[in-house]
């Protein structure tokens, strides 16, 4: 597999960058998970919006153009021969002193790996999944915005080392608010008496472009959609929940912090959802 390092693409063993890069030493830089189907890039524009605006704010400059990097993403897939892909694309800060100043850096690297997808075990996507409320809120947005898709993701990796701890797959994470904010990787929806209910994005969760496909979905097959802000109660109370992302596509949930939800089986609107979904990521580039 050949990754692509700011130019030049590398072997997988020699795709490296310096130890000094402010992406390593602080988390400094932003990423971005994409996928192909069948070789169609699902909404690659929007992920492309999504990357560019997190690095205008952290105040990272990407030193290419939206178009150059998609260039770079369809190179990399057909390089590697891969249609059905996950695509990691990172950029950091670059190289430095040992201190925080970004302006004593040089060189932001941009980094594009493409590999096949691991998702959650096939029988989840039947059966359901089991999510656990976390004791580790979602970060404040005024402390470090979750719409950031940042390379800083120990906010998310403490949440998911306590569900991990419980025995669960995914964490149910708050807000300071102590509203449902989002899962460490996923966002959430759930189905109250036939309306889906998503948290707004004031909830302090990042724009998932699932979550916005999903929403797009509904909204054309007729099912009333709510952005609402959303209490543990909700979920407990929901006819049925499932999760989505880029990895994760559409994943049931029946059970939260112990309680069944619903009938404890993926509900119809999560099954009618997945399937337009998967019909929409093979007709969509
Ligand atoms: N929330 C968080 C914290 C995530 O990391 C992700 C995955 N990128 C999502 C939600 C889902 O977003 P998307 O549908 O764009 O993958």
């Amino acid at each position: 597999m050949k990754v692509y390092i700011s130019g030049k693409f590398y072997d997988k063993a020699e795709a490296k960058i310096s130890v000094y890069d402010h992406g390593l030493l602080y988390g400094d830089g932003v990423f971005e998970g994409i996928r192909s189907y069948g070789g169609k890039i699902f909404r690659l524009q929007q992920h492309l919006k999504r990357l560019y605006d997190s690095a205008k704010a952290i105040q990272l400059v990407i030193p290419m153009t939206q178009e150059e990097l998609a260039a770079v993403i369809r190179q990399t897939l057909e390089l590697n021969g891969l249609k059905d892909a996950y695509i990691r694309v990172v950029v950091t800060r670059g190289a430095g002193s040992l201190g925080l100043d970004p302006r004593k850096t040089s060189d932001p690297q941009v980094i594009v790996i493409t590999d096949h997808i691991q998702l959650y075990p096939p029988e989840l996507y039947e059966n359901g999944l089991e999510i656990v409320t976390v004791s580790t809120i979602r970060n404040h947005p005024n402390a470090l915005s979750p719409r950031i898709k940042s390379l800083n993701y120990l906010n998310n990796i403490l949440a998911k080392l306590e569900a991990i701890e419980a025995g669960c797959l995914e964490a149910l994470m708050l807000n300071h608010k102590g509203e449902v904010a989002e899962c460490t990787g996923d966002n959430i929806f759930l189905v109250t008496r036939g309306t889906l209910r998503t948290p707004p994005l004031d909830a302090g969760i990042l724009e998932g472009i699932t979550r916005n496909a999903v929403i797009e979905l509904a909204k054309r097959d007729g099912i009333p959609v709510r952005e609402d802000a959303l209490t543990r109660h909700d979920v407990y109370t929901a006819d049925e929940c499932f999760l989505t992302g880029t990895a994760a596509e559409i994943i049931p949930v029946v059970k939260c912090d112990g309680r069944v939800i619903g009938t404890g089986k993926p509900g119809p609107v999560t099954r009618r959802l997945r399937e337009l979904f998967f019909a929409l990521v093979r007709e969509e580039e």
